[in-house]
């Protein structure tokens, strides 16, 4: 057994065997920049030269024949014919997968004929080569096939993900009901994946040790509160993780039986508490009892799901099904915010230096206008079976909310005019970017409501990317200037008598509670694993 720390993504224990995200099923590689492709081929190379070390390493001792074999594997990857063969594919506008793939076997091919036994031997190795270049890519979560279900149909049952990194497309793809837990070496609690795993109530740990947890072992205890896995772990452990996870089950029951003695009076005297969801399947009992709502339904994992946009059918589907689930309470449901760390190959996005700054949230939907209409009519058809809400992401400047709004405008009076029924929808924003909460007095006056995205509010305000692992101490969300942009947006919100929320991580942080309290923030949206948890802390401070 091996016990390895990391940071703790996403809550919960799990106990099972695993499943390993890497190449060898591979079908393809998402198309990139050739600059960007050469980089990672780059990357890729040092990462099969320390596999292939490392396999060295362990078969010495024996007759040496294994240790030679992993010693011709680093040459080979170095060999000026099969690198340029791999960069001049590049440049003619393969794919990273491709380039290496036709590299391999056209290499191959050519040693096959050769005259020399010794050489034409080299053909495999050529092959075996090609296929751990292939296999690093997938474990950097750049392969299709990988992305999708590999091995998942193999392995009976669930099962924990183990892989380098995990893309929340990656993720979307894989049935949530068969994942366990994932071990990720790379990402933030603060990232797309940890926030989806949490919204699916999938525990997580980011941030292990890629030499450990990409290594052989066949079962695994995860534990998502404290950052903690054990690699395939005796009896003891598993006993006493067994128990401590029975604990938990009865201190949610507990919960429960609590807020139905002490149900927060009106609806929240003290704040509304509501789910944050990424799929009507993330709605589940506790949250369609105890919550006072959906502050924030986070509709690009419709866009993720699939190799295609979501049509009209399917997403109103989506948002009706969300929306009669919780049974006229209210559902905040947010327009695509694709780009970023969550991006889809099928959009064609153009490729960017730096695209936290670029094509991301309302940018797209307003440089797309068929996809943001195509959204729009799918909610306000929607919008009849239930208390619906708009909201647009990353809103910088007024402009935006107003042609955000004529379009919302425009589909609906489409709808009308062809007798479709639709419900009264308020629209409001996330305050997300600096430039919005600073200008939150303006906002106010033309939005029905604020919902506060710390996650991304944190990042901007400070200058710090909130997927790098690396900076995670400058990312702080406890930073005065983020509580600073925070109170001006509630006190500028309230000034026009419309409601704030709270939607990014920070909302379920008890040491952020009185903050909240004291500058009146009206309502905080959760995982559905916190939501428990939130409620009786400020039953706890009342
Ligand atoms: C946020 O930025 O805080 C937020 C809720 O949006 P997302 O995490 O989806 O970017
Ligand atoms: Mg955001």
């Amino acid at each position: 057994m091996k016990e390895l720390k990391g940071i703790a993504a996403s809550g919960g224990i799990a106990i099972a065997g695993v499943l390993r995200i890497q190449g060898e099923n591979a079908s393809g590689h998402y198309r990139m920049d050739p600059a960007e492709s050469k980089k990672l081929y780059r990357e890729i190379k040092i990462l099969a030269h320390k596999e292939f070390g490392r396999l060295k390493s362990l078969s010495e001792g024996s007759d040496g024949t294994m240790s030679d074999l992993f010693e011709s594997y680093g040459m080979i990857i170095e060999d000026p014919v099969f690198e340029e063969a791999v960069l001049g594919r590049l440049d003619a506008g393969a794919t990273l997968f491709d380039a290496i793939k036709s590299s391999g076997e056209e290499m191959a091919a050519y040693l096959v004929g050769a005259d020399d036994e010794y050489i034409r031997a080299r053909s495999s190795d050529v092959i075996g080569v090609s296929d751990e270049l292939i296999r690093q890519l997938g474990s950097l979560g750049h392969l299709k096939e990988s992305a999708d279900n590999a091995g998942a149909e193999d392995i009976d049952g669930s099962f924990v993900i183990v892989s380098r990194r995990l893309s929340p497309a990656q993720l979307m793809r894989i049935d949530k009901h068969r994942i366990e837990a994932i071990c990720l070496c790379e990402g933030t609690p603060n990232d797309h994946t940890s926030i989806l795993a949490g919204s699916m109530g999938i525990p997580c740990v980011t941030g292990l040790d890629p030499d450990l947890i990409l290594d052989r072992f066949s079962s695994v205890i995860v534990d998502g509160n404290d950052g903690i896995v054990f690699l395939d772990p005796d009896e003891e452990t598993v006993d006493r993780y067994t128990k401590l996870k029975d604990k938990i089950l009865q201190r949610r029951q507990k919960a429960r039986l609590r807020l139905l003695e002490h149900p927060l009076k009106d609806n929240g005297r003290i704040m509304k508490v509501c789910c944050n969801i990424s799929s009507p399947d993330d709605i589940d009992e506790d949250t369609v009892r105890y919550a006072d709502g959906v502050g924030l339904f986070r509709t690009e994992y419709l866009y993720l799901k699939n190799n295609d946009y979501p049509s009209e059918e399917e997403q109103f589907a989506a948002y009706s099904e969300a929306l009669k689930k919780m049974k006229g309470k209210e559902v905040i449901i947010r327009t695509c915010d694709i780009g970023f760390d969550k991006a889809v190959d099928y959009m064609n996005l153009p490729h960017e230096q730096n695209p936290g700054m670029g094509i991301r949230g309302i940018r797209i939907s307003l440089e797309r206008p068929e996809m943001f209409r195509t959204q729009l009519r799918a909610l306000y058809r929607a919008s009849a079976y239930g208390s619906l809400s708009i909201m647009f992401p990353m809103i910088s400047s007024l402009w935006e909310l107003r042609e955000a709004r004529k379009y919302c405008e425009e589909v609906r009076g489409e709808l009308e005019s062809r007798g479709v029924k639709t419900g009264n929808v308020r629209i409001g924003i996330m305050i997300e970017t600096p430039s919005a909460a600073l200008l939150s007095a303006d906002l106010a006056k033309e939005a029905d409501f604020f919902s506060i995205g710390s996650n991304d509010l944190t990042q901007y305000t400070i200058g710090a990317d909130r997927i790098n692992a690396d900076i995670s101490r400058y990312y702080d969300a406890y930073h005065p200037a983020v509580r600073q942009l925070i109170a001006m947006t509630v006190k500028n919100a309230h000034k026009e008598g419309i409601p704030v929320g709270i939607c990014g991580e920070l909302a379920s942080d008890p040491a952020m509670t009185e903050f909240f309290k004291e500058t009146g923030i009206d309502e905080l949206s959760v995982a559905p694993s916190r939501l428990l948890k939130t409620k009786l802390d400020l039953i706890k401070e009342e």
